[in-house]
């Protein structure tokens, strides 16, 4: 039996795991990412990560990739008894950053990548993080099958092949016709095998008028209404701080106007009275968080929140209708933390998308829009990118269960 290794390099923790070929995860080890932050810059330097502790006397464009040599060597010194003399046959690497290939080494670049580290690719600047070309070091090399395959992709097509996986044994539909949309802190896309940069959060939402529109990492200088300042956890929290925060009730009454003459699926088909929401809200003069919000929204307890969460979910409904025109998307599972807390707002976002979507025949017949079937789709991000065709179907069982580590 060969066995598989994913890594999953976040901007706060790397998590290694060990599967066998029909998928079940045998080891996991979770370690700090190279891009923790360790010391600030200060007088005595610049600021400090956790790779740089580990390799100082190495220059800082290798630093990185030597660290996750390091560390990988460390978890199959812990772990690689499990395969009794078995070998790895493939690795699967998920990055938290736009990823690309140039003769055979991995760069990204990404939030979380601290430029420190970047070097010039050839492709403009990048962080190395693995280089497919250089034989593996002696600790590791007898872990790994001879020329064994090593694929890398950034964190949201990771996921999506993941959940593609499961569309594909449980559904039969290909995995290039399945989304994964990220609606948790941030709002991100992927799709299996896509190599484009899916920046859906930077999309610009034109039904937002100016004075909702927020800072956006896309463009430092000004504000924007980029879908992730509405459709991400971020975003709702933010949205719903800067209502609370407009003391001036005719702006209020002129951007209930606005939205009275918008599409009245985003007011879940009533009117809308902002100044009234805002001064009957339960979160006045409270520490506003996308949780206590979207809690409040999901108990109908407040019109506030509800008005929020309904911005939240017509900005990605109209993401995941023009993502599905453009890619020719069959379904688009939606995951993590916004979502999974709160299965009534992808069903909000649902029926948003089939009302968007009624009766059109340019989109693929019976395109939908769900809460992703994968539980944990973490876990098998990385893995699944390395994941063995004729297993699938245990694969997707694997997936739909509790894998037996804690990640
Ligand atoms: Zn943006």
């Amino acid at each position: 039996m060969d066995y598989y290794l994913g890594v999953d390099v976040g901007g706060t923790k790397l998590d290694f795991s060990l599967a066998d070929e029909t998928g079940k995860i045998v080891a996991h080890e979770r370690f700090d990412s190279p891009f923790l932050p360790i010391s600030e810059q200060s007088e005595d330097g610049p600021a400090q990560f956790a790779c740089d502790v580990l390799f100082d006397d190495f220059p800082r464009a290798e630093r990185v990739r030597l660290y996750l040599e390091h560390q990988e060597a460390a978890f199959l010194q812990h772990f690689g008894s499990v395969m009794n003399g078995r070998k790895i046959a493939a690795k699967g690497v998920s990055l938290c950053g736009r990823t690309w290939e140039r003769k055979g080494k991995i760069f990204i670049m990404g939030g979380n990548t601290p430029l420190c580290f970047a070097e010039e690719s050839g492709e403009g600047k990048g962080v190395l993080m693995l280089d497919k070309k250089a034989p593996p070091p002696p600790e590791t090399a007898p872990y790994f099958i001879e020329n064994f395959q090593v694929e890398a992709a950034n964190d949201g097509t990771a996921a999506a092949t993941a959940q593609g996986v499961w569309y594909k044994a449980k559904r039969k539909i290909p995995p290039a016709k399945t989304g994964y949309f990220i609606v948790g802190t941030g709002f991100g896309f992927g799709v299996p095998g896509s190599s484009a940069p899916l920046e859906i959060g930077h999309v610009p939402m034109g039904f937002i008028p100016d004075l909702l529109w927020q800072k956006c990492g896309c463009s430092a200088s000004r504000k924007t209404a980029c879908a992730e300042n509405f459709a991400s956890g971020r975003g709702i929290q933010s949205c719903a701080r800067k209502l609370l925060s407009i003391k001036d009730d005719s702006q209020l009454e002129e951007m209930s106007r606005f939205f009275n003459q918008c599409n009245p699926a985003i007011l879940g088909g009533e009117k809308v009275n902002l100044a009234e929401l805002v001064r009957t809200s339960q979160l006045r003069g409270k520490a506003v968080n996308a949780e206590a919000v979207m809690e409040l929204a999901g108990g109908r307890a407040d019109g506030l929140c509800v008005f929020t969460a309904n911005l939240a979910a017509y900005a990605v409904a109209l993401c995941a209708v023009s993502a599905a025109q453009l890619l020719g998307l069959k379904v688009i599972g939606i995951g993590e933390g916004v979502a999974i807390k709160n299965p009534w707002h992808v069903e909000n976002i649902a029926k948003m998308v089939q009302a968007l979507a009624k009766d059109s025949v340019m989109l693929p017949p019976g395109f939908k829009v769900e809460l992703t079937p994968v539980k944990n789709i973490s876990k098998y991000a990385a893995l699944s990118l390395v994941a063995p065709r004729p297993f699938y179907p245990s694969w997707a069982e694997h997936m739909e269960g509790d894998a037996p580590t804690t990640f």
